[in-house]
């Protein structure tokens, strides 16, 4: 025993006098960005070792693979397009998981009013807006009313007790696209903690979630993307903000879009008419703890005018930033002098 703590103390020893490149490791930042969800995932890791920062990068992308074969509309595996193929015909039995994420979603439709809806699937396909290979054309308005007799989220029916969802009329359809890039961020960040890391960043495109504090001791520093950038650059920010183990989502008519007779379509829809919010939003940055919920709220915040969707995020109490079509910038009462402006064609009203 005796042996072994002076062997202790004299590795101490040599540590102290190889500092500092030599037994304590400097925690460092490592970073990596690949496409998932299609879109571009970035996750920074604070580590002392590269071997286990890319160990948890890695599993940090791969929890969002295996969400995205849970939740991917498009693939027909998955099991939201299993339950999509048996509306009006049967319930199906999915994964405790994937029945959690239905019921957060329509969490979010209840404290918005509808103006979030996960079963909004038949009018988004008409417009097309998330596939690639979109027509950019405007459905028309027999389809759109057709469409919107199948959009009823109360017609999603939960059987917890086994494990299944069925949505009651035939051609309904669920599109988790407004929730499932913050609740993917939520996750790789458990993961990632779980492996012992002490600070990360996930940010699925603009779904962020941060945890611990960056190696120089600061909070993480985020940048709100420009919505109507100079130069059409898609790195330009117009507002800096500090982000301290929470989430933040942003979600943009700049995003999916596009335009006819001098008119742009985005991929958020307002449930009430079928066509895409006319809102005079143009960027919307929810802040709260759980990506899942910035996410959701933020496309939702979409369908309402500034001022109320500002009221609307203080009464859930949580924080927002909301940019109108004129560049005037909305702020919960919580985010008054915690966001940098860093381009002046914005101000804050
Ligand atoms: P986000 O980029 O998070 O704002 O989400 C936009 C995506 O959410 C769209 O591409 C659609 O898949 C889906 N979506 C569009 N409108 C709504 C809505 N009103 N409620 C829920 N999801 C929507
Ligand atoms: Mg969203």
């Amino acid at each position: 025993m005796k042996g072994r703590s002076k062997l202790g103390l004299l590795l101490l020893v040599l540590c102290l006098s190889l500092l500092p490149s030599g037994c304590i490791k400097q925690d460092r930042l490592y970073r990596e960005s690949r496409v998932v969800m299609d879109t571009i995932t970035t996750i920074t890791v604070v580590s002392p070792s590269e071997e286990e920062a890319l160990r948890a990068i890695d599993a940090g992308f791969n929890e969002i693979e295996r969400l995205e074969h849970l939740l991917n509309y498009f693939s027909p595996e998955s099991e939201i397009s299993r339950i999509n193929r048996s509306s009006g015909i049967r319930p199906v039995k999915v994964s405790r998981e994937t029945i959690e994420i239905i019921k957060k979603a329509i969490e979010i439709s209840e404290a918005t009013g509808g103006a979030f809806n996960p079963a909004i699937g038949p009018v988004i396909r008409l417009w097309g807006f998330s596939r690639q290979d979109r027509a950019e054309t405007i459905p028309s308005e027999e389809a759109i009313r057709e469409a919107l007799r199948l959009i009823d989220y109360r017609k999603i029916r939960i059987n917890e007790e086994d494990s299944e969802v069925y949505l009651e009329v035939r051609g309904m359809e669920l599109d988790l696209g407004g929730i499932a890039k913050g609740y993917a961020a939520d996750r790789a960040i458990e993961v990632i903690k779980g492996m012992g890391i002490k600070a990360a960043l996930v940010a699925v495109a603009g779904d962020i979630r941060g945890f611990g504090l960056r190696p120089n001791g600061q909070p993480w520093h985020i940048g709100i993307q420009d919505p109507r950038p100079p130069d059409d650059n898609p790195d330009s920010v117009f507002a800096t903000l500090y982000l301290r183990d929470m989430a933040i989502s942003t979600s943009g008519d700049y995003q999916r879009f596009f335009i006819k007779d001098g008119k742009r379509y985005h991929h958020i829809i307002d449930p009430k008419t079928g066509y895409p919010s006319e809102s005079s939003i143009i960027s919307a940055s929810v802040i709260a703890d759980r990506g899942f919920m910035t996410d959701g709220l933020s496309t939702a915040m979409f369908i309402f005018p500034p001022e109320r969707a500002i009221t609307l995020l203080e009464s859930l109490g949580v924080d927002g930033v909301i940019v109108d079509i004129n560049k005037r910038v909305y702020l919960t009462e919580g985010l008054e002098g915690k966001i940098k402006i860093t381009n002046r064609a914005y101000r804050i009203r």
